[in-house]
């Protein structure tokens, strides 16, 4: 989507700090991080947010990628994958994006 800032990001229009990238999507490191590891999971093609997300193989591929992350980022005492979506979920850009933070002990239950 042509004005969407997180397809500008994964397609390179925008340069970030980029952590991984593939074919069919980046992460790179969250503008305001929340915890000394906090990246951002993107899909390359525009999906609104989980909810419109109907590529299954496309979710698992990125679920998968996050056991490479672990050694990459230091996250092997533990990390917390997040999906906001919508408007109680307090999604703010509308593009999907699994957030991953580590590296501080995380509470439970969230805000
Ligand atoms: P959410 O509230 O779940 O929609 O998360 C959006 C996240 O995107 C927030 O954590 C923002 O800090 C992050 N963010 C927004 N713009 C950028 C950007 N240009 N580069 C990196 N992260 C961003």
């Amino acid at each position: 989507m042509s004005d969407c800032i997180f397809c500008k990001i994964a397609n390179g229009e925008i340069p970030t700090n980029m952590v991984y990238e593939d074919e069919q999507m980046a992460i790179f490191h969250d503008v305001n991080p929340q915890a000394p590891v906090h990246v951002l999971m993107v899909p390359k093609k525009h999906i609104a947010s989980l909810t419109e997300a109907e590529d299954e193989g496309l979710l698992g591929h990125m679920l998968g990628k996050v056991k490479d992350l672990v050694p990459l980022l230091g996250l092997e005492n533990g990390y917390r994958v997040v999906i906001n979506c919508g408007e109680d979920g307090e999604q703010s850009v509308p593009h999907l994006h699994m957030h991953v933070l580590g590296r501080r002990k995380l509470t439970w239950p969230p805000g």
